[in-house]
């Protein structure tokens, strides 16, 4: 089988002010990095525009509509002092969640073996009423509710690497005990939350903090002993992933070490669990990565992994 690359230019539409680190430069790296990628598996796949139906399993229609009517005929509009939108934001945005649903549909019906979207804006910090961090939607969240609604999965499971916590994602799933929700994030860092302690109503959800300053072999360590035990013992039949890239040595934004190798190496581990519980199912989602290089050489590690492993 092969591995699907969901991407629509309208993500290309949602504009930032100048120098704000979540820009339409990220996705041209990432085009620029997959175009060198040499792999017959690769299936380049539009993403459709997501269905209020979808949103509204996670978000309220007053979230929608806020988002909706936010949205400026010119310019940039700031929700919050992180996150702003511009005319073309809402239509990036629906193609991020639609994305995700189509990924799903396309694994599930098994006509791709995994699947990664490249969008933009990202989703992991907007809560069930509040964009923020960038986000506007919850686009992993929405993900998990379609795959266990619409396609009648009991157990998904949803793994988030970027450096920040997934406050969204946690917040949007609090009380799903069909989903376990697993973050490894740098603490104290934006937006503050995901102690260890914060486990879900139904230890449905599992916080692995690190320091300022942790290398791959303290990022593996965390998984290997905290993250991939719990996955195991979960047993899902889909795992989702929130891949943000700026846990990398270069991104400006945070202080983990980590590199491209051990993007990968999460990457293959994930790979190995979705083997043996999930038929090998992986969705993945972009959310953060702002150093550029960084972000296209990380993209590509964790995109040829899924390669490697989609042509098996
Ligand atoms: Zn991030």
């Amino acid at each position: 089988m092969t591995t699907a690359f969901l991407t629509h230019s309208d993500c290309l539409q949602h504009v930032t002010p100048d120098g704000h680190p979540e820009r339409v430069d990220r996705l041209m790296a990432i085009y620029a990095a997959v175009d060198t990628i040499d792999h017959a598996g690769l299936l380049r796949v539009e993403a459709p525009l997501g269905s209020a139906d979808d949103i509204l399993r996670v978000h309220p229609r007053s979230h929608l509509d806020a988002i909706e009517q936010a949205i400026p005929s010119s310019g940039s509009v700031a929700l919050d002092a992180d996150t702003h939108v511009s005319p073309g934001s809402l239509r990036a945005a629906l193609r991020g969640v639609g994305a995700m649903t189509k990924a799903i549909d396309m694994v599930l019906d098994e006509e791709v073996q995994n699947a990664f979207a490249a969008v933009r804006p990202p989703g992991h910090h907007a809560e069930t009423s509040t964009p923020m961090g960038f986000c506007l939607f919850g686009n992993i969240a929405i993900g998990a509710k379609y795959a266990l609604d619409v396609h009648g999965l009991k157990r998904v499971a949803l793994v988030d690497f970027d450096v920040h916590h997934g406050n969204g994602t946690q917040d949007l799933l609090w009380n799903e005990p069909r989903v376990l929700f697993a973050s490894s994030h740098q603490m104290p860092l934006y937006p503050g939350s995901g102690y260890a302690n914060e486990t879900g109503a139904s230890d449905n959800v599992l916080n692995v903090p690190l320091d300022a300053g942790a290398d791959g072999r303290a990022f593996r360590q965390a998984y290997e002993r905290t993250i991939f035990p719990a996955l195991e013992d979960f047993a899902p039949e889909l795992i989702l992933i929130s891949a943000g890239f700026d846990a990398h040595a270069r991104d400006p934004l945070a202080n983990l070490m980590l590199t491209e190798a051990d993007f990968a190496w999460v990457t293959e581990k994930l790979c190995d669990i979705a083997d043996t519980h999930a038929k090998g199912r992986i969705v993945s989602t972009l959310e953060g990565g702002y150093d550029l290089d960084a972000l296209a050489a990380s993209t590509k590690a964790h995109l040829e992994v899924l390669l490697e492993r989609g042509a098996t």
